[in-house]
């Protein structure tokens, strides 16, 4: 938690459920970030937090925006952003929203089957297109599955059709999957990522960008390796692999921009036991899945918690959310703990709740308010 915002909790004591994010944080570590890749471009992954404060910040520090949705364009657009400065990454999308991410400027599309390519050949003549690769998303703590990317020699025919079709072909895309907590797996994508640059500079199509997608992770309750760390052998790779020929680097960083400029404030409701001789006690907050801790699925993403009783004797503790889904549990195996002097009434922080909270709370399911938010 940053001072302000710890300032501004203090100060103001807002209603909780609610997100206070610090927009310096974003700032800072959108600079550390460059400083790690200095040869890259930053595309801020919109998805994180779309939020305009946000937005406009990144716009003044010389920002581009990965858009998974015409809405999502807009937002940039709304905040300042160039069209020039917008890649609309999703490989999913409908054709009245090409149409108009085209008719606004955007220049820059992704795609990863033919059928997509076809859409774009049409209803966006002429843009820059890079094809999605299937990697791994092993060391991914929210890996993004087999949803998207295709395989190398489906991207190999696909990039060749590119250029057939009047599109110009003009890179290659990997996510190796969000908070990813091993550098192993960038390196083996910008691997796979050369061989296929060697492979079409044969067959006549020289491509010139490569992204790296997103997935440097932001600490929560455990340990990760530092951004320098994912710098280093993301460098080395590209160095490795293109020689002195290095092509331009994109990245999309999203969760890294914002996670830890956030905190969640919350209210305990209930603390209780479920049996008079169960050591552990059961927590319900105030916020839960569907107020937007959707990535706490599966017990993903393992958020810390602060306390006003912070340093007393803490027991071990399920934590849950406020609503009547029995899906409604943040964390029940994942070996939590909390001090043993949490009451009701007792408010709780949620550290780096930045990334993937805002967008993700219901519409009022149970009748609660989607997520109030403070930008500072
Ligand atoms: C979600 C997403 C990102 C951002 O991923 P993070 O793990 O938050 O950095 C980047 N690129 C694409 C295509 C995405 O879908």
């Amino acid at each position: 938690m940053t001072p302000k915002i710890a300032a501004y909790l203090a100060d103001h004591l807002p209603a909780t459920p609610c997100l206070v994010l610090d927009v310096d944080r974003v700032e800072q570590n959108y600079r550390t970030l460059l400083s790690a890749l200095p040869l890259a471009r930053v595309y801020y992954a919109v998805k994180a937090n779309p939020a305009a404060p946000i937005l406009e910040r990144l716009v003044g520090l010389g920002s581009s925006f990965d858009a998974a949705s015409f809405e999502e364009i807009e937002f940039c657009l709304a905040a300042g952003a160039a069209p020039a400065a917008i890649s609309y990454g999703n490989t999913i999308k409908k054709v009245s929203a090409i149409q108009r991410a085209h008719a606004a400027g955007v220049g820059m599309f992704a795609f990863d089957s033919i059928e997509e390519l076809e859409k774009l050949a049409e209803h966006a003549p002429g843009a820059r297109v890079y094809c999605r690769l299937l990697v791994q998303n092993d060391g991914a703590e929210w890996p993004l599955s087999r949803k998207f990317g295709t395989t190398v020699e489906t991207a190999r025919e696909l990039m060749i059709r590119a250029g057939e079709l009047g599109l110009d072909p003009y890179g290659l895309s990997f996510h190796v999957g969000s908070q990813q907590t091993t550098t192993g797996s960038y390196e083996t994508a910008i691997g796979r990522v050369a061989m296929l640059f060697t492979d079409l500079a044969q067959a006549g199509v020289k491509l010139r960008m490569v992204n790296l997608g997103g997935g440097y992770p932001v600490r929560y309750r455990d340990e990760i390796p530092g951004i320098d760390r994912f710098a280093d052998a993301i460098m080395h790779a590209m160095t490795q692999h293109f020689g002195n020929d290095l092509p331009e680097i994109l990245i999309e960083p999203g969760r890294f921009l914002v996670g830890d400029a956030g905190v969640v404030s919350a209210e305990v409701v209930l603390v209780c036991h479920k049996a008079k001789d169960d050591p552990v006690r059961w927590v319900y907050l105030d916020i839960g899945r569907f107020g937007g801790l959707a990535e706490t699925e599966g017990e993903s993403i393992k958020y810390r918690f602060t306390t006003g009783h912070d340093g007393s004797e803490t027991g071990p503790v399920a934590i849950a959310g406020p609503t009547c889904d029995g899906a409604d549990i943040l964390y029940e195996r994942a070996n939590y703990r909390l001090p043993l002097a949490l009451r009701s009434g007792d408010r709780v922080q949620l550290q780096s709740t930045g990334a993937y909270v805002t967008t993700y709370a219901s519409q009022r399911f149970n009748g609660f308010a989607p997520l109030a938010e403070y930008y500072i």
